[in-house]
């Protein structure tokens, strides 16, 4: 999804990177009437006000990615930011609202790979009980530029797909598996 060099400062009202353990930064103030918010209050247990009747809504957070291919290798990026500082896994980061989610997938791997790509398909919609990131992965394939690491990555890595490493994100196995299978 998205890797910034500081992922965080280009994501103020989100968590700093795709896949679990990020924190919400939580709003403890009605923003309607500014009495205190109370947790549990709204119908589905959301944190909400008694004094005006708002209940606050949190809502998903949506990231994409993109399996590429190259020269029958699949590249990946080292992160140089956290979570999952120094792991690998395939370019990807948050869509920001209103840009098309293909279009997001290739910017990431443009911004952290050097390398533009298209998109052949999707290969999955990946959720977690709990985690607030949705994750929409694609196939592509390398159609220009050169494998370069971004201002988001130590470095890109070519690997053989029977020979991956450890991958960052808890979908990452299931995501390549699709990838595979496909
Ligand atoms: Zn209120």
């Amino acid at each position: 999804m998205t890797g910034p060099a500081d992922e965080a400062a280009s994501e103020a009202d989100g968590p700093a990177g795709p896949g679990p353990g990020h924190q919400h930064l939580e709003q403890r103030f009605c923003p309607q009437c500014a009495a205190e918010l109370v947790a549990g209050w709204g119908p589905g247990g959301q944190p909400g006000c008694p004094a005006c009747g708002y209940v606050r809504f949190d809502n998903p957070k949506v990231a994409t990615g993109v399996v590429v291919e190259h020269e029958g290798k699949v590249l990946l990026v080292r992160r140089n930011h956290e979570p999952m500082m120094g792991r690998w896994t395939f370019p990807s980061g948050f869509v920001d609202a209103g840009e098309v989610v293909e279009d997001a997938a290739r910017r990431e791997a443009f911004e952290e790979a050097g390398v533009e790509v298209e998109l052949d398909r999707i290969l999955g919609v990946y959720s977690a009980e709990g985690d607030p990131v949705v994750f929409i992965a694609y196939a592509g394939r390398v159609v220009g530029g050169a494998p370069e690491a971004g201002e988001e990555a130590y470095e890109v890595g070519l690997f053989a797909p029977d020979d991956l490493p450890d991958l960052a994100f808890q979908h990452d196995p299931a995501i390549i598996e699709a990838w595979r299978t496909g």
